[in-house]
């Protein structure tokens, strides 16, 4: 196991950020983790790459207590942090030599440098100060940084934050590259980023773990809804679906076609049947529609 958890517990003054969470992470995986604003995302990170030390409950990397031996497990991690801290009056060139002088790399330092900045696409900006780029080559700093001592682990603190839809992209690709060879956590508000690169999703919420599996699991067993989409021959009169009880919502989706939501102990498909009929109206096309990531996350993590 790359990442073991066990009981893991933060608490600030009454509050426990961190609410005693378990989970692994084998060898390879890239794992999302969601949660809203001030679920304990951060904190769990922090707590796993040895930056603050839990109240109670334990956690290795590679095999290394983060209590025991934080300095090792800083080794062994690559870490982006959610504000990715950088000196903004360094060269990109010059810092990254720097992250690679903390790591002891030695005659490795400067080949070491040149691949970071291959690797993250950093090659036009390595001459210029990190306080003139953009955010997203900012980011690609963070990450080479996070990068440059060949981490086994890769914790990334909502890396694609605050970027354009293109920077996104980039970032994106860039991490599913990285997540070919390596252990890779990561959280994000974004569904569609752990849609496209992770394997599977754990859910933080109140500092407690509400759910740990992966995407098509969740959204099989926690959607809460069944939905379809159909297409009638004719138009119809929104309010007589959404009368049949037991839907909860209709979208109209443009020619005549209709996203239904309905509650899944109803026989959705029967009663749309016989409301064609009734109405004069045909039936043309229904098909299942999965419950999105989104739907999934917004039901476990409600609050109050
Ligand atoms: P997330 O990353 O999911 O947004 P955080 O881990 O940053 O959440 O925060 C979890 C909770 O812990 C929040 O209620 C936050 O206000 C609180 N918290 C985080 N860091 C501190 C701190 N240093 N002192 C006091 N409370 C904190």
């Amino acid at each position: 196991m790359s990442i073991e958890v066990e009981g893991l517990a933060k608490k600030y003054g009454d509050q426990w950020a961190v609410d005693h969470v378990s989970f692994d992470v084998p060898a390879g995986q890239v794992v999302g983790f969601l949660g809203p604003n001030g679920a304990g995302k951060s904190t769990t990170m922090k707590m796993l790459t040895g930056y603050i030390s839990p109240t109670q409950g334990s956690a290795k990397v590679c095999g290394i207590s983060v209590t025991d031996d934080s300095l090792s497990v800083r080794k062994q991690v690559g870490y982006l942090p959610e504000s990715n801290p950088l000196y903004y009056d360094m060269y990109v060139k010059e810092y990254l030599r720097f992250v690679a002088g903390l790591y002891d790399l030695d005659k490795q330092t400067k080949s070491r440098v040149s691949e970071m900045i291959e690797l993250t696409g950093l090659q036009l900006e390595q001459h210029k100060k990190i306080g003139a780029l953009s955010k997203g080559y900012k980011q690609r700093v963070g990450m080479a940084q996070a990068l440059m001592n060949n981490p086994k682990v890769l914790i990334l603190d909502e890396p694609t934050s605050g970027l354009d839809p293109n920077q996104i992209t980039e970032i994106r690709k860039l991490i599913t590259n990285i997540g070919r060879e390596r252990t890779v956590m990561l959280s994000t508000h974004i569904m569609q980023e752990v849609e496209a690169m992770c394997s599977r999703v754990l859910i933080i919420n109140r500092g407690r773990l509400v759910a740990d599996d992966s995407i098509s699991n969740l959204q099989r067993q926690h959607g809460n809804k069944q939905s379809l989409q159909v297409k009638f021959k004719n138009g119809v009169d929104i309010s007589h679906i959404n009368a049949i009880e037991g839907v909860i919502e209709v979208d109209d989706l443009g020619g005549y076609r209709y996203r239904i939501d309905a509650k899944t102990d109803l026989n959705l498909q029967e009663k749309l049947f016989n409301f064609a009929v009734e109405t004069s109206n045909v039936l043309l096309e229904q098909k299942e529609v999965e419950q999105s990531l989104e739907s999934v996350f917004k039901s476990l993590t409600r609050n109050g």
